[in-house]
Protein backbone atom coordinates (compact mmCIF):
# COMPACT_ATOMS: atom_id res chain seq x y z
CA UNK A 1 0.00 0.00 0.00
CA UNK A 2 1.29 3.16 -1.11
CA UNK A 3 0.87 6.53 1.26
CA UNK A 4 0.21 10.16 -0.39
CA UNK A 5 4.18 10.47 -1.72
CA UNK A 6 3.88 7.18 -3.02
CA UNK A 7 6.06 5.89 -0.04
CA UNK A 8 6.05 1.93 0.53
CA UNK A 9 2.50 1.48 3.28
CA UNK A 10 1.79 -1.60 5.32
CA UNK A 11 -1.60 -1.71 6.48
CA UNK A 12 -3.87 -3.97 6.92
CA UNK A 13 -7.04 -3.47 4.65
CA UNK A 14 -10.10 -1.09 5.45
CA UNK A 15 -8.36 0.86 7.79
CA UNK A 16 -8.55 4.42 8.06
CA UNK A 17 -5.49 6.06 8.04
CA UNK A 18 -6.61 9.04 9.84
CA UNK A 19 -7.62 6.66 12.42
CA UNK A 20 -4.63 4.62 12.26
CA UNK A 21 -1.97 5.97 15.00
CA UNK A 22 1.21 4.46 16.26
CA UNK A 23 1.36 2.75 19.15
CA UNK A 24 4.54 4.19 20.25
CA UNK A 25 4.68 8.19 19.72
CA UNK A 26 0.94 8.16 18.58
CA UNK A 27 1.41 9.52 15.76
CA UNK A 28 -1.19 9.39 12.71
CA UNK A 29 -0.28 7.21 9.68
CA UNK A 30 -0.45 10.80 7.97
CA UNK A 31 2.01 12.52 9.85
CA UNK A 32 4.68 9.54 8.99
CA UNK A 33 6.05 8.18 6.16
CA UNK A 34 5.43 4.69 6.42
CA UNK A 35 3.50 2.60 9.37
CA UNK A 36 4.35 -1.26 9.54
CA UNK A 37 1.00 -3.33 11.52
CA UNK A 38 1.77 -6.00 13.71
CA UNK A 39 -0.75 -8.20 15.22
CA UNK A 40 -2.24 -5.57 17.49
CA UNK A 41 -0.30 -2.57 17.16
CA UNK A 42 1.36 -0.67 15.02
CA UNK A 43 4.87 1.55 14.51
CA UNK A 44 6.30 4.24 12.32
CA UNK A 45 9.26 4.71 10.28
CA UNK A 46 10.88 7.71 13.20
CA UNK A 47 10.04 4.81 16.04
CA UNK A 48 12.35 2.39 14.04
CA UNK A 49 14.71 4.48 13.41
CA UNK A 50 14.81 5.49 17.43
CA UNK A 51 14.59 2.53 18.50
CA UNK A 52 16.93 0.88 16.03
CA UNK A 53 19.56 4.07 17.33
CA UNK A 54 19.01 2.42 21.08
CA UNK A 55 20.48 -1.13 19.50
CA UNK A 56 23.33 0.69 18.17
CA UNK A 57 24.17 1.98 21.56
CA UNK A 58 24.33 -1.01 23.49
CA UNK A 59 27.12 -2.19 20.65
CA UNK A 60 24.70 -5.64 19.98
CA UNK A 61 24.60 -6.12 15.64
CA UNK A 62 22.98 -2.90 13.98
CA UNK A 63 19.83 -4.14 13.29
CA UNK A 64 17.77 -2.56 10.47
CA UNK A 65 13.78 -2.98 10.07
CA UNK A 66 12.82 -2.27 6.38
CA UNK A 67 10.15 0.15 7.11
CA UNK A 68 8.14 -1.76 4.17
CA UNK A 69 7.84 -4.94 5.34
CA UNK A 70 5.24 -6.47 8.03
CA UNK A 71 6.67 -7.29 11.15
CA UNK A 72 5.25 -10.21 12.91
CA UNK A 73 6.03 -10.93 16.57
CA UNK A 74 5.85 -14.80 17.36
CA UNK A 75 3.04 -15.46 19.78
CA UNK A 76 4.13 -18.11 21.35
CA UNK A 77 7.44 -16.72 22.47
CA UNK A 78 6.68 -14.63 26.11
CA UNK A 79 8.11 -11.03 25.96
CA UNK A 80 10.07 -10.73 29.47
CA UNK A 81 10.26 -6.96 29.21
CA UNK A 82 7.59 -5.89 27.20
CA UNK A 83 9.28 -3.35 24.28
CA UNK A 84 7.10 -0.08 25.60
CA UNK A 85 9.60 -0.25 28.55
CA UNK A 86 11.98 2.35 28.42
CA UNK A 87 15.29 0.94 28.30
CA UNK A 88 16.86 3.78 31.11
CA UNK A 89 15.15 1.22 33.38
CA UNK A 90 16.86 -1.90 32.12
CA UNK A 91 20.01 -0.47 32.85
CA UNK A 92 21.92 -1.48 35.96
CA UNK A 93 24.67 1.20 37.59
CA UNK A 94 27.25 -1.19 36.13
CA UNK A 95 25.87 -1.26 32.85
CA UNK A 96 25.90 2.82 33.28
CA UNK A 97 29.21 2.91 34.74
CA UNK A 98 30.55 0.27 31.64
CA UNK A 99 28.56 2.61 28.63
CA UNK A 100 30.42 5.69 30.33
CA UNK A 101 33.71 4.47 30.22
CA UNK A 102 33.41 3.85 26.77
CA UNK A 103 34.10 7.80 26.84
CA UNK A 104 35.61 9.42 29.96
CA UNK A 105 38.93 8.27 31.10
CA UNK A 106 39.39 8.31 34.81
CA UNK A 107 37.19 9.59 37.22
CA UNK A 108 36.24 6.07 38.65
CA UNK A 109 34.42 7.64 42.04
CA UNK A 110 32.50 10.74 39.78
CA UNK A 111 31.44 7.32 37.53
CA UNK A 112 29.99 5.14 39.94
CA UNK A 113 28.19 7.84 42.15
CA UNK A 114 26.86 9.41 38.65
CA UNK A 115 25.52 5.73 37.59
CA UNK A 116 23.95 4.81 41.09
CA UNK A 117 22.39 8.12 40.94
CA UNK A 118 21.15 8.06 37.80
CA UNK A 119 19.89 4.29 38.20
CA UNK A 120 17.64 5.87 41.31
CA UNK A 121 16.54 8.47 39.97
CA UNK A 122 15.07 6.86 36.58
CA UNK A 123 13.85 4.14 39.45
CA UNK A 124 12.29 6.43 41.66
CA UNK A 125 10.36 8.10 37.92
CA UNK A 126 9.21 4.66 37.07
CA UNK A 127 8.25 3.51 40.86
CA UNK A 128 5.08 1.66 40.93
CA UNK A 129 2.92 1.44 44.12
CA UNK A 130 3.89 -2.14 44.41
CA UNK A 131 5.59 -2.26 48.00
CA UNK A 132 3.02 -1.15 49.99
CA UNK A 133 5.02 -1.35 53.44
CA UNK A 134 7.11 1.54 52.13
CA UNK A 135 3.75 3.52 50.16
CA UNK A 136 4.36 6.55 52.78
CA UNK A 137 8.31 6.48 51.94
CA UNK A 138 8.35 9.34 49.26
CA UNK A 139 11.95 9.33 46.73
CA UNK A 140 13.97 12.28 46.96
CA UNK A 141 15.40 13.60 43.58
CA UNK A 142 18.78 13.07 43.60
CA UNK A 143 20.10 16.10 41.55
CA UNK A 144 24.39 15.92 41.65
CA UNK A 145 27.29 18.47 42.08
CA UNK A 146 30.02 17.70 40.11
CA UNK A 147 33.08 19.62 41.85
CA UNK A 148 36.49 19.57 39.92
CA UNK A 149 39.32 21.09 38.09
CA UNK A 150 38.28 22.56 34.33
CA UNK A 151 38.92 20.21 31.34
CA UNK A 152 38.51 16.59 33.93
CA UNK A 153 35.34 15.75 32.37
CA UNK A 154 32.54 17.33 34.17
CA UNK A 155 30.52 18.48 31.06
CA UNK A 156 31.62 14.50 28.90
CA UNK A 157 30.29 13.00 32.30
CA UNK A 158 27.55 14.71 32.02
CA UNK A 159 26.89 14.39 28.26
CA UNK A 160 27.71 10.77 27.85
CA UNK A 161 24.98 10.06 30.56
CA UNK A 162 22.65 11.23 28.32
CA UNK A 163 23.46 10.03 25.47
CA UNK A 164 24.07 6.75 26.97
CA UNK A 165 20.21 6.85 28.37
CA UNK A 166 18.97 8.07 24.98
CA UNK A 167 17.15 11.37 26.58
CA UNK A 168 17.56 14.99 25.84
CA UNK A 169 20.66 16.84 27.02
CA UNK A 170 20.79 20.46 27.32
CA UNK A 171 24.12 22.30 29.01
CA UNK A 172 23.38 26.11 30.62
CA UNK A 173 26.00 28.05 32.37
CA UNK A 174 24.89 29.46 35.50
CA UNK A 175 26.44 32.58 35.05
CA UNK A 176 24.52 33.90 32.45
CA UNK A 177 21.49 34.00 34.73
CA UNK A 178 20.09 36.36 36.72
CA UNK A 179 17.15 36.83 39.17
CA UNK A 180 13.89 37.64 37.98
CA UNK A 181 14.06 41.40 37.37
CA UNK A 182 17.51 41.81 36.38
CA UNK A 183 18.99 42.11 33.55
CA UNK A 184 20.45 38.47 31.83
CA UNK A 185 18.50 35.18 31.22
CA UNK A 186 15.65 33.99 32.83
CA UNK A 187 16.16 30.59 34.89
CA UNK A 188 13.84 29.57 32.71
CA UNK A 189 15.43 29.51 29.96
CA UNK A 190 17.76 26.78 31.01
CA UNK A 191 14.25 24.85 30.16
CA UNK A 192 13.81 26.32 27.15
CA UNK A 193 17.39 25.23 26.32
CA UNK A 194 16.20 21.43 27.61
CA UNK A 195 13.05 21.75 25.14
CA UNK A 196 14.81 22.44 21.97
CA UNK A 197 17.12 19.84 22.33
CA UNK A 198 13.93 17.12 23.21
CA UNK A 199 12.42 18.77 19.65
CA UNK A 200 9.94 20.42 21.75
CA UNK A 201 8.52 17.07 22.84
CA UNK A 202 7.82 18.12 26.50
CA UNK A 203 7.19 14.23 27.31
CA UNK A 204 10.57 13.45 26.48
CA UNK A 205 11.62 16.83 27.90
CA UNK A 206 10.90 16.24 30.91
CA UNK A 207 12.65 13.10 31.94
CA UNK A 208 16.17 14.90 30.04
CA UNK A 209 18.99 15.73 31.77
CA UNK A 210 20.24 19.32 32.16
CA UNK A 211 23.60 20.32 32.98
CA UNK A 212 24.31 23.64 34.88
CA UNK A 213 28.20 24.86 34.53
CA UNK A 214 29.82 27.26 36.64
CA UNK A 215 27.71 27.05 39.79
CA UNK A 216 30.68 27.95 42.03
CA UNK A 217 30.64 31.26 40.33
CA UNK A 218 27.28 32.21 41.83
CA UNK A 219 28.45 31.40 44.89
CA UNK A 220 28.34 34.75 47.58
CA UNK A 221 31.21 36.30 47.59
CA UNK A 222 32.06 35.93 51.37
CA UNK A 223 30.55 34.03 54.26
CA UNK A 224 28.31 36.47 55.85
CA UNK A 225 27.62 38.47 52.17
CA UNK A 226 23.68 38.14 52.39
CA UNK A 227 22.90 41.70 54.01
CA UNK A 228 23.03 43.43 50.75
CA UNK A 229 21.26 41.65 48.07
CA UNK A 230 23.28 40.02 45.73
CA UNK A 231 22.53 40.54 41.52
CA UNK A 232 24.69 37.79 40.30
CA UNK A 233 24.76 35.40 43.45
CA UNK A 234 22.15 34.56 45.90
CA UNK A 235 19.32 35.61 43.59
CA UNK A 236 20.43 33.11 41.04
CA UNK A 237 21.03 30.06 43.74
CA UNK A 238 17.88 30.98 44.92
CA UNK A 239 15.97 31.02 41.31
CA UNK A 240 17.54 27.98 40.46
CA UNK A 241 16.26 26.14 43.78
CA UNK A 242 12.50 25.59 42.24
CA UNK A 243 13.28 24.63 39.11
CA UNK A 244 16.43 22.16 40.93
CA UNK A 245 13.39 20.40 43.33
CA UNK A 246 10.57 20.30 41.41
CA UNK A 247 7.93 22.99 40.16
CA UNK A 248 5.99 23.59 37.30
CA UNK A 249 7.44 26.80 35.13
CA UNK A 250 6.15 28.35 32.00
CA UNK A 251 8.81 28.60 29.36
CA UNK A 252 8.61 31.21 26.41
CA UNK A 253 9.62 28.60 24.21
CA UNK A 254 12.06 30.74 22.29
CA UNK A 255 14.11 31.13 25.58
CA UNK A 256 15.15 34.77 26.61
CA UNK A 257 13.00 36.37 28.51
CA UNK A 258 9.59 36.22 29.17
CA UNK A 259 7.40 38.67 27.90
CA UNK A 260 3.47 39.49 28.88
CA UNK A 261 1.88 38.58 25.06
CA UNK A 262 4.01 35.39 24.34
CA UNK A 263 2.67 32.08 24.38
CA UNK A 264 4.31 29.99 27.44
CA UNK A 265 5.02 25.99 27.59
CA UNK A 266 4.79 24.46 31.06
CA UNK A 267 6.89 22.20 32.07
CA UNK A 268 7.09 20.23 35.13
CA UNK A 269 10.67 19.93 36.33
CA UNK A 270 10.14 17.55 38.75
CA UNK A 271 11.94 14.15 36.73
CA UNK A 272 14.54 16.27 35.28
CA UNK A 273 17.99 15.21 36.50
CA UNK A 274 20.18 17.97 37.35
CA UNK A 275 23.92 17.72 37.34
CA UNK A 276 25.78 21.02 38.57
CA UNK A 277 29.38 21.75 37.54
CA UNK A 278 32.13 23.96 38.93
CA UNK A 279 35.71 23.99 39.80
CA UNK A 280 35.58 25.44 43.45
CA UNK A 281 38.49 27.29 43.14
CA UNK A 282 39.43 27.93 47.12
CA UNK A 283 37.47 25.10 47.93
CA UNK A 284 40.68 23.17 48.69
CA UNK A 285 41.28 25.79 51.32
CA UNK A 286 38.24 25.28 53.22
CA UNK A 287 38.72 21.97 53.15
CA UNK A 288 41.93 22.20 54.58
CA UNK A 289 41.17 24.68 56.70
CA UNK A 290 38.02 22.48 58.49
CA UNK A 291 40.48 19.18 58.45
CA UNK A 292 42.89 21.17 60.13
CA UNK A 293 40.91 22.77 62.87
CA UNK A 294 38.93 19.22 63.87
CA UNK A 295 42.68 18.03 64.29
CA UNK A 296 43.25 20.61 66.96
CA UNK A 297 39.96 20.45 68.32
CA UNK A 298 40.24 17.21 69.21
CA UNK A 299 43.94 15.42 68.56
CA UNK A 300 46.30 18.16 68.13
CA UNK A 301 47.70 15.42 66.16
CA UNK A 302 49.43 16.77 62.88
CA UNK A 303 49.37 13.88 60.85
CA UNK A 304 45.49 14.89 60.53
CA UNK A 305 46.15 17.64 58.83
CA UNK A 306 45.38 18.04 55.03
CA UNK A 307 47.73 19.98 52.79
CA UNK A 308 45.46 21.88 50.72
CA UNK A 309 47.50 20.92 47.20
CA UNK A 310 46.89 17.15 48.05
CA UNK A 311 45.41 16.15 44.32
CA UNK A 312 42.93 13.67 46.63
CA UNK A 313 41.63 17.18 48.55
CA UNK A 314 37.99 17.39 47.05
CA UNK A 315 37.12 13.74 47.93
CA UNK A 316 36.95 15.36 51.68
CA UNK A 317 33.80 17.75 50.75
CA UNK A 318 31.11 18.38 53.33
CA UNK A 319 28.05 20.11 52.60
CA UNK A 320 29.26 22.68 55.66
CA UNK A 321 32.69 23.21 52.98
CA UNK A 322 30.04 23.93 50.28
CA UNK A 323 28.08 26.56 52.78
CA UNK A 324 31.53 28.54 53.71
CA UNK A 325 32.65 28.49 49.99
CA UNK A 326 29.24 30.16 50.09
CA UNK A 327 26.50 28.15 48.38
CA UNK A 328 23.27 28.57 50.15
CA UNK A 329 22.08 25.83 52.05
CA UNK A 330 19.02 25.04 50.48
CA UNK A 331 20.53 24.63 47.20
CA UNK A 332 23.62 22.59 48.74
CA UNK A 333 20.29 20.22 50.44
CA UNK A 334 19.20 19.76 46.67
CA UNK A 335 22.08 18.68 45.25
CA UNK A 336 22.48 15.48 47.55
CA UNK A 337 25.07 13.65 45.23
CA UNK A 338 27.84 15.50 45.56
CA UNK A 339 31.18 14.15 43.88
CA UNK A 340 34.75 15.21 43.30
CA UNK A 341 36.80 14.72 40.07
CA UNK A 342 40.20 14.16 39.99
CA UNK A 343 43.27 16.08 38.70
CA UNK A 344 44.07 14.20 35.58
CA UNK A 345 47.71 12.52 35.90
CA UNK A 346 50.13 12.25 32.77
CA UNK A 347 48.70 8.58 32.53
CA UNK A 348 45.13 9.70 32.38
CA UNK A 349 46.04 12.37 29.89
CA UNK A 350 47.76 10.26 27.90
CA UNK A 351 44.47 7.86 28.37
CA UNK A 352 42.65 9.94 26.76
CA UNK A 353 44.71 10.94 23.62
CA UNK A 354 44.65 7.18 22.92
CA UNK A 355 41.40 5.01 24.50
CA UNK A 356 38.24 7.07 24.18
CA UNK A 357 36.04 5.82 21.44
CA UNK A 358 36.05 9.20 19.57
CA UNK A 359 39.86 9.72 21.16
CA UNK A 360 41.57 13.33 19.94
CA UNK A 361 44.43 11.22 17.78
CA UNK A 362 41.93 8.39 16.18
CA UNK A 363 39.89 11.76 15.08
CA UNK A 364 43.14 12.98 13.42
CA UNK A 365 43.71 9.25 12.56
CA UNK A 366 40.57 9.06 10.77
CA UNK A 367 41.12 12.40 8.59
CA UNK A 368 44.10 11.19 7.21
CA UNK A 369 42.96 7.21 6.45
CA UNK A 370 40.54 9.25 4.56
CA UNK A 371 43.36 10.72 2.55
CA UNK A 372 44.85 7.41 2.17
CA UNK A 373 47.54 8.18 4.25
CA UNK A 374 48.50 6.17 7.88
CA UNK A 375 48.82 8.84 10.59
CA UNK A 376 51.33 7.74 13.44
CA UNK A 377 52.29 9.18 17.30
CA UNK A 378 55.15 7.70 18.52
CA UNK A 379 55.62 7.44 22.16
CA UNK A 380 57.97 10.32 22.47
CA UNK A 381 55.38 12.89 20.57
CA UNK A 382 52.47 11.09 22.74
CA UNK A 383 54.77 12.51 26.00
CA UNK A 384 55.25 15.61 24.58
CA UNK A 385 51.99 16.02 24.04
CA UNK A 386 50.87 15.47 27.70
CA UNK A 387 53.87 17.51 28.75
CA UNK A 388 52.78 20.49 27.04
CA UNK A 389 49.15 20.59 27.72
CA UNK A 390 49.82 20.15 31.42
CA UNK A 391 52.06 23.38 30.93
CA UNK A 392 48.47 24.76 29.86
CA UNK A 393 46.19 23.97 32.84
CA UNK A 394 43.41 23.84 31.37
CA UNK A 395 42.94 19.97 32.10
CA UNK A 396 42.13 17.69 28.70
CA UNK A 397 41.24 20.79 26.86
CA UNK A 398 45.06 21.30 26.29
CA UNK A 399 45.68 18.55 24.48
CA UNK A 400 43.34 19.25 22.00
CA UNK A 401 44.98 22.84 21.90
CA UNK A 402 48.63 21.38 21.31
CA UNK A 403 47.45 18.73 18.56
CA UNK A 404 45.90 21.92 16.68
CA UNK A 405 49.08 23.54 17.25
CA UNK A 406 51.10 20.53 15.91
CA UNK A 407 48.98 19.46 13.32
CA UNK A 408 47.90 22.66 11.53
CA UNK A 409 50.88 23.12 9.34
CA UNK A 410 51.22 19.40 8.65
CA UNK A 411 47.82 19.46 7.30
CA UNK A 412 48.50 22.39 5.05
CA UNK A 413 51.65 20.95 3.58
CA UNK A 414 50.84 16.99 3.23
CA UNK A 415 48.40 17.23 -0.31
CA UNK A 416 51.80 18.96 -2.06
CA UNK A 417 53.36 15.70 -1.50
CA UNK A 418 52.74 13.20 -3.20
CA UNK A 419 52.74 9.34 -2.99
CA UNK A 420 53.23 9.51 1.05
CA UNK A 421 51.81 6.41 2.66
CA UNK A 422 52.38 6.70 6.17
CA UNK A 423 53.54 9.99 8.52
CA UNK A 424 54.78 9.66 11.77
CA UNK A 425 54.40 12.50 14.63
CA UNK A 426 58.07 12.74 16.79
CA UNK A 427 58.63 14.06 19.74
CA UNK A 428 60.66 16.94 17.54
CA UNK A 429 57.53 17.55 15.48
CA UNK A 430 55.37 18.56 18.93
CA UNK A 431 57.94 20.33 20.41
CA UNK A 432 60.04 22.20 17.83
CA UNK A 433 57.37 21.54 14.84
CA UNK A 434 60.12 19.75 12.68
CA UNK A 435 59.06 17.69 9.57
CA UNK A 436 57.07 14.38 10.45
CA UNK A 437 58.25 11.40 9.16
CA UNK A 438 57.28 10.76 5.66
CA UNK A 439 57.22 7.15 4.65
CA UNK A 440 56.31 6.95 0.51
CA UNK A 441 53.90 4.41 -1.22
CA UNK A 442 55.74 1.36 -1.69
CA UNK A 443 56.21 0.08 -5.51
CA UNK A 444 53.74 -3.14 -6.35
CA UNK A 445 55.91 -5.15 -8.94
P1 LIG B 1 34.97 20.33 32.29
O1 LIG B 1 35.40 19.49 33.46
O2 LIG B 1 35.60 21.69 32.32
O3 LIG B 1 33.49 20.35 32.12
P2 LIG B 1 34.96 18.92 29.79
O4 LIG B 1 34.15 17.75 30.19
O5 LIG B 1 34.24 19.96 28.99
O6 LIG B 1 35.63 19.61 31.04
O7 LIG B 1 36.26 18.44 29.02
C1 LIG B 1 36.82 19.14 27.94
C2 LIG B 1 37.30 18.16 26.89
O8 LIG B 1 38.39 17.41 27.42
C3 LIG B 1 36.22 17.12 26.54
O9 LIG B 1 35.57 17.43 25.37
C4 LIG B 1 37.03 15.84 26.35
O10 LIG B 1 37.45 15.74 25.01
C5 LIG B 1 38.26 16.01 27.17
N1 LIG B 1 38.22 15.32 28.46
C6 LIG B 1 38.26 15.88 29.67
N2 LIG B 1 38.29 14.97 30.64
C7 LIG B 1 38.25 13.77 30.04
C8 LIG B 1 38.24 12.42 30.52
N3 LIG B 1 38.28 12.14 31.82
N4 LIG B 1 38.18 11.43 29.60
C9 LIG B 1 38.14 11.71 28.28
N5 LIG B 1 38.16 12.94 27.77
C10 LIG B 1 38.20 13.98 28.63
Amino acid sequence: MKNDEGETFTMSEGNDRDTIRCSFCSRTAHEVTSMVAGSEAYICDQCIDDASGMVDISESQPVTVPTNVRTEVPTDTPDEVPASTPWQQRMSPMDIKAALDAYVVGQDQAKKALSVAVYNHYKRINASDDLSEFRDVELEKSNILLIGPTGTGKTLLARTLARVLDVPFSISDATALTEAGYVGEDVESILAHLLHAADFDVERAQRGIIYIDEVDKVARKAENASITRDVSGEGVQQALLKILEGTVASVPPKGGRKHPEQSLINIDTSNILFICGGAFDGLNDVIARRVSNNAIGFTADSTEKMDKFDPTIYQHVEPDDLLRFGLIPELVGRLPVVSALDHLSEEAMRGILREPKNALLKQYQKLFAMDGIELRFDDGAIEAIVTKAKTLNTGARGLRAVLEDTMLDIMFDIHSKSNIARCTITRDTVLHKSEPVFEPQRATA
